[in-house]
């Protein structure tokens, strides 16, 4: 099975990816599923600025595109040139709580090798779900 630091790592490559051509802020992220697969994403903004997209939820959606799902995930892992271990946005955080499991470890780390290990239900305590609806 991969480790914390080989994710953290290929959350760190998947940056290169990024269409960050506004903000300049290039994030990458990376998901593990259960049996040993990897799926990555980078942020890719738009001249409209809320037609951009966040690398967490790039990342998801590309695992559910695999058809894998909230339960076959083992880990997550989002990477970004910041201060302090990336913290996701909330859009993403909405996302998170509903297609990854809430008790399955996300990795926050910046490139100077801070890492804060969180879980979704962490990240978004008391969310908005489909048995609100
Ligand atoms: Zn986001």
């Amino acid at each position: 099975m991969m480790t914390k630091e080989e994710l953290l790592k290929l959350a760190i490559a998947a940056r290169t990816h990024s269409y960050s051509v506004y903000s300049h802020f290039a994030v990458g992220a990376a998901i593990l599923t259960k049996d040993g697969q990897v799926f990555e994403g980078a942020n890719v903004e738009n001249s409209s600025y809320p037609c951009s997209m966040c690398a967490e939820r790039n990342a998801l959606y590309n695992a559910y595109m695999h058809g894998y799902h909230r339960d076959d995930f083992a880990m997550m892992a989002v990477a970004a040139d910041t201060a302090e271990p990336v913290s996701p946005c909330g859009m993403c955080r909405q996302v998170i709580s509903e297609l990854y499991p809430k008790d399955k470890p996300i990795l926050l780390t910046n490139l100077k090798g801070d890492v804060k290990e969180t879980n979704a239900q962490e990240l978004l305590p008391f969310a908005f779900d489909g048995s609100d609806l």
